[in-house]
């Protein structure tokens, strides 16, 4: 068992902080590049979403919470922003309250397709947690040599 909890500013440039650390957490499950590299996009979109929508632009903070186990990979997104009115409709794909910053409605879609386990919670007014964890394939002897 591993823990960690990040918490920074609601900056677009924490964005690669947080993906690449989620990564680095990550590395003693022995991840393929695809697994890490389906892990670092599904954070990239659940940050970007506290950025854009959680907090439109403004301050506030973000918290990212991981756990491990050696074979899943748990990870907690949260920010206390505005939250999501109808969770379901958020939930579709191509569904954005943003169209009009080129936002194609895909975040939550792509975190889906890339993890084994996803959830959301969000109160309007109060914020949104996302929840994802990963199943890491046993690979034997990688390391060796
Ligand atoms: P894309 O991710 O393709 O750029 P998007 O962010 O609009 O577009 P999703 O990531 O799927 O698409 O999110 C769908 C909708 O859910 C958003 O348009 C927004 O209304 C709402 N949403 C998502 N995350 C949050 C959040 N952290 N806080 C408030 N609303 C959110
Ligand atoms: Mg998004």
């Amino acid at each position: 068992m591993n823990e960690m909890v990040l918490k920074f500013p609601a900056k677009s440039e924490n964005e690669v902080f947080a993906r690449n650390a989620v990564a680095a957490f990550a590395l003693p499950l022995n991840p393929s590049l695809s697994e890490l590299s389906d892990v670092k996009t599904a954070v990239s979109e659940a940050v970007t979403n506290c950025i854009v929508h959680g907090y439109r632009g403004g301050e506030g903070w973000i918290t990212v919470t991981c756990r491990t186990d050696g074979v899943r990979l748990e990870v907690e997104i949260s920010d206390e922003g505005r939250g999501i009115r109808d969770i379901k409709k958020a939930l579709e794909p191509f569904y954005t309250t943003l169209p009009s910053e080129e936002r194609s409605g895909m975040g939550f879609t792509i975190m889906q397709t890339f993890m084994t386990e996803f959830s959301v919670e969000s109160t309007e007014g109060a914020g949104t947690k996302v929840r994802m964890c990963k199943d890491f394939t046993v690979k034997a002897e990688r390391n060796v040599g």
